[in-house]
This record gives C-alpha cells, sequence and structure tokens, in this order.
C-alpha cells in the first residue's frame, strides 16, 4: 500500500456537509484515497512520504464544468463582439481543427488548470469535421499526460446555415454519424467506476446549432449508456429571440420538452433564466455550469447563480473558452464569481467560502462525482495546496481560507490527484511548462497563418 501524508497544514478545508475546517490539519492518503483528516495526534505514519503543508490552506481540488479546450489556440480574438458575432467570426477559424491543434490546445488549457488549482475538468469539444481523425483521443493523451481527471464531452452540431442554424454547413455533422461517433466515444473511454479518470458526456452544442432531433436521440442515447448529458443553454437574449421565433419557446422550456432537464444533466450558462425557470433547475436537480468571465467578456449578462443557490440548486464553475475567457485560471474564475455576485448590489452576494463550496463541491454534483470534491476518509485525494504565506497574501493572517479567493490569485504550491503529484512546488510535475508553452505558440502561429489565406 503506499501512503503519504500531507502534515501541518495551516488550514485544512474539509468542504463536508458542516463546512469543518481543521487549524494545523493533516491528511493522510492510502493508495489515493484519503483515509484520515484531523488535527493533534497523528495515526502511526512511520512508513508514509510526506508533504510538508506548512503555510498552506488544503482545499479539495476544484473542478471545472465548462471548457472548450481547442479555442485556446484562438485567444484575443473578435474582441468587441456579442456572442452569435463572436462565433460567426471565429467558426471559419475553428473549421481547420485537428488532432495536432486539439493537442497543443489541451495541453496549454490543461495545464493552465492544473497551475490554478483545479484537479477534475471537463471539456465540451464540438467541432468534428469529417476527415479528421483522433481528436478526442488526443485531449485524452494530454490529460493523462498531466494527470488531471477528465470528463470530455462529445459534442456535435447538425444544424447548418442552410438550414436556418449558425454555424457554416462545413462544420456541422450529419445527424446519425454524430450520434453514432457519440456512441462509440462512449463505448472506448467511458469508465463509470469508483475513482475514475475518465468519463465521457454527451453534449449537443446550443438550440442554433442542433436540430430537435439529435438533442431528442442525444438524451436517449445518454440514458441507455447510463452517461452524462451536458449543452450550452439561456446564453444570451440573441439565442431566447431565436428560440421564441424558430420554437414559440424560451430556451429552457425548450429543454424541458426535449427530455433535458434532471440529475443526470448539467447546462453551461443559464444566464437568461426568469424566477420559474431558476425554480424549474432547481427541482429538476439540473446543474449549472456558472461561467460569469465568458459571460462578462461577451456581454451576456450575469447568471442568477445566487438565485439558483438559494433554492439549492447544483451550481459549479466554469472558465469556458478559452477565447471567451482568454485564461483558463478556475481560481481567478472562483474571485470573479465572488465580486459578480455581488455586482447586483449588497447585501446578497457570495462569501468566499460560498464561492469555495461552489468551485469544489458544486462541480463534482454537476459531474455527478461523489467521491471527489470533499476531504473525507473514503473521497479520492484530490488536493489543492494554496501557500498563504508569500506576497500575495501577505496581511490576511485573519483568514487565510477566505484569502485564497480573495487574495492572488496564486498558483497552487502542491496539486495532488489521486495522491499522484501533478503539481510539485509551483510546477507542472509531469511535464515541462516552457515546452507545452512553446508548443502552443508553435500551432497558434500555423492556425493564424492558414486563416490568413
Ligand atoms: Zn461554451
Amino acid at each position: 500500500m503506499s501512503r503519504l501524508l500531507i502534515e501541518g497544514c495551516e488550514v485544512v478545508v474539509t468542504m463536508d456537509d458542516a463546512g469543518t475546517e481543521l487549524a494545523g490539519g493533516s491528511i493522510l492518503i492510502e493508495d489515493g484515497v484519503v483515509s484520515w483528516v484531523g488535527q493533534g495526534q497523528l495515526p502511526e505514519t512511520a512508513d508514509a512520504g510526506r508533504i510538508d503543508g506548512a503555510g498552506t490552506v488544503a482545499v479539495p481540488g476544484l473542478v471545472n464544468t465548462h471548457h472548450h479546450l481547442y479555442q485556446t489556440l484562438t485567444r484575443a480574438r473578435a474582441q468587441d463582439q456579442g456572442l452569435f458575432g463572436w462565433l460567426r467570426e471565429l467558426y471559419p477559424v475553428w473549421a481547420d481543427v485537428d488532432a495536432e491543434w486539439e493537442r497543443a490546445a489541451a495541453r496549454v488549457s490543461l495545464a493552465e488548470l492544473a497551475l490554478s488549482g483545479c484537479t477534475t475538468t471537463t471539456d465540451h469539444h464540438y467541432l468534428f469535421p469529417p476527415d479528421r481523425a483522433g481528436i478526442l483521443e488526443a485531449e485524452i493523451e494530454a490529460a493523462r499526460e498531466l494527470g488531471i481527471r477528465f470528463h470530455p464531452c462529445r459534442g456535435s452540431m447538425d444544424l447548418g446555415q442552410s438550414r436556418g442554424g449558425l454555424p457554416p454547413d462545413s462544420v456541422v455533422e450529419d445527424t446519425d454519424d454524430a450520434l453514432a461517433a457519440t456512441e462509440e466515444a462512449i463505448t472506448r473511454h467511458h469508465d463509470p467506476g469508483p475513482g475514475s479518470m475518465l468519463r465521457i458526456a454527451v453534449a449537443p452544442c446550443s438550440p442554433f446549432s442542433v436540430t430537435e432531433r439529435l438533442m431528442r436521440d442525444s438524451a436517449d442515447l445518454a440514458r441507455r449508456l447510463g452517461v452524462r448529458m451536458h449543452t450550452h443553454i439561456a446564453e444570451t437574449l440573441d439565442e431566447e429571440t431565436f428560440c421564441i421565433e424558430t420554437f414559440d419557446r424560451r430556451p429552457l422550456e425548450l429543454l424541458d420538452d426535449w427530455g433535458w432537464l434532471g440529475h443526470d444533466v448539467w447546462l453551461a450558462h443559464c444566464v437568461h433564466l426568469d424566477d420559474k425557470d431558476v425554480r424549474r433547475v432547481a427541482e429538476t436537480e439540473t446543474g449549472v455550469a456558472w461561467c460569469p468571465t465568458s459571460n462578462l467578456r461577451l456581454g451576456s449578462g450575469i447568471a442568477p447563480a445566487v438565485a439558483l443557490l438559494r433554492e439549492r440548486a447544483r451550481v459549479g464553475l466554469g472558465v469556458d473558452g478559452s477565447a471567451s475567457n482568454d485564461a483558463g485560471n478556475l481560481l481567478a474564475e472562483a474571485r470573479q464569481a465572488l465580486l459578480v455576485s455581488r455586482a447586483r448590489g449588497a447585501p446578497g452576494g457570495l462569501s468566499a467560502r460560498e464561492v469555495l463550496r461552489v468551485a469544489t463541491r458544486g462541480g463534482a454534483a454537476c459531474l455527478g462525482r461523489d467521491d471527489v470534491g470533499s476531504l473525507e476518509p473514503g473521497k479520492r485525494a484530490d488536493v489543492a495546496l494554496f501557500s498563504v504565506h508569500d506576497l500575495s497574501h501577505a496581511g490576511a493572517e485573519v483568514d487565510p481560507v477566505a484569502a485564497v479567493v480573495l487574495c492572488g490569485p496564486a498558483r497552487p504550491r502542491h496539486l495532488l490527484v489521486e495522491g499522484r503529484p501533478v503539481v510539485r512546488d509551483g510546477r507542472l510535475a509531469a511535464a515541462d511548462e516552457e515546452d507545452i508553452a512553446a508548443e502552443g505558440h508553435r500551432a497558434a502561429r500555423r492556425i493564424a497563418a492558414g486563416a490568413a489565406r
């Protein structure tokens, strides 16, 4: 048995139901699972490896619930557009995506996430040009290399411009081909077991890029195979207008009609929900991937995350993008979420601890994971250790836990997934950061040159 002791943290934030925080706490990990968390007298650990927790706050690894890894190589474009204009400008660039692009983008964005304290991430990839093989496999390989827990969604689009959709016909798939490829991805890659490092979800893209048949058949497929469902909804007023004009339904009503609300579904954005929608999301136990930075960058609005949380809905955080965020820093996203929750006027905004809960337990609930998101005996040992003795936290001695969200954002000193190091002393443990950056820059230059032709 492999044993590892994280010893003497400034505080261990367990994120258990009671919100227990342990000053001077330690964590014992056995074979990738938390076996003991406590203060004072340590269990017998003579044979255990050791990590010095002094000067750090230990939190459960953060969970990212919405992303498009491939977009990382098209950052800082369409800078002044709303969603539809931004998509129209970028679809022709994205039409060139292939496995080499995906590999470089995934390594950059997964490294960024790990270096912001993220241990589990999803990806929503919905662009599969017909003649390009290996895109999904390229990102799975990158996650495996870096050691991050991965929930890639097999996305899809089948409603091109010629049939009233927003994307050009060149980037959409045939409906049956998309469904068959989605089923194949699940059969090949999905691991439903405890501690799984890889789970696939089914994820048609959005109301303005997919047909009703693809939505309904995707739901049937996901439920037949026991995997989760994900899509974009209620992101902008443009989308709401599209849904009303096309279907005479508001976006959330449309999903409800199509069997797309439930405990096995999580939805990106949910910016434009009315009070009835908020209650419907909560009562159906549908998850919400809250993406505050992306929603600000595209001018989409501010999601009613506080109202959703007050109704006890499942809410997680997503960095989205990274062409609509331009950054992939999940701890920065937590800080952004806190600030945005207060933009509608205090009091009533979220506390630093509430936001940390959204970024950990909330995200885990969206992804249907009851084995990550907290540091309790029996949970997988996904741990982020943030130093609170560095420059950016000097002066925050009164509340080091809140400081993790309010100050910085800082890199984790150490990041563990299944008790294995992903970040060690602030650097990636399994790959070279400069090498990943260089590959990303090279691939992005190739993309920019292709788009200019
Ligand atoms: Zn998105």
